[in-house]
């Protein structure tokens, strides 16, 4: 008999932990996510379940978590892989994005050459908490000519805003899974 993982054993594949890295956050650990196998295949099949069968030229993750995501998500839909990295990772020309963190502002970059004009691109992270980190790759991406298809995330914390900033900024959100809080 196939085994299959109900919607809510998906959810207890993930780890919380409490005051990391600062007290307050409730830190959501996908590192247990990723060691079940049932559990990693169908986080990233459902990823991306409602553009399959879409062209996607590429598949965007944002440092570091949604690298080991996004990189599956783009064998599966046969599509090439760009890494947004922090600033002064990446060795060739890029283009730079400052994005707002909760105190202050960072930079993030890729290289200018990693996209096509037109390319129609999904950006993969594994959390949205306010939207921050996110809304700056898509800015990043529009930047070079993409069409941001969607965003897609394993885990909304929705009290945070951000799926709601990126679908104003009319990116389609996918998430498999919400926490209230921090
Ligand atoms: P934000 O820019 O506020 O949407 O934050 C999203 C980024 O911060 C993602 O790359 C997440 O990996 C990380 N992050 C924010 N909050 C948490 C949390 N509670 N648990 C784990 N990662 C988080």
């Amino acid at each position: 008999m196939t085994q299959t993982l109900a919607d809510n054993d998906l959810r207890a594949t993930i780890r919380s932990i409490p005051d990391y890295p600062k007290p307050g956050i409730m830190f959501r650990d996908i590192t247990t996510l990723l060691g079940d196998a049932r559990a990693f295949r169908r986080a990233v099949d459902e990823l991306v379940q409602p553009w399959a069968g879409m062209k996607i030229d590429k598949v965007a993750g944002i440092e570091a978590r949604g690298f080991i995501l996004g990189g599956a998500v783009a064998h599966q839909v046969s599509a090439g892989f760009i890494p947004i990295r922090k600033k002064g990772k990446l060795p060739h020309q890029t283009v730079r994005m400052a994005y707002a963190l909760e105190y202050g502002t960072d930079e993030m970059e890729m290289h200018v050459d990693a996209v096509r004009h037109g390319d129609r691109v999904v950006l993969v992270d594994d959390l949205i908490a306010t939207g921050g980190t996110a809304e700056g790759a898509v800015k990043l991406l529009r930047q070079v000519g993409a069409e941001v298809l969607a965003a897609c995330f394993v885990i909304d914390l929705p009290e945070l805003g951000g799926a709601a900033k990126l679908r104003a900024m009319d990116v389609p959100v996918r998430t498999l899974m919400s926490f209230e809080g921090h």
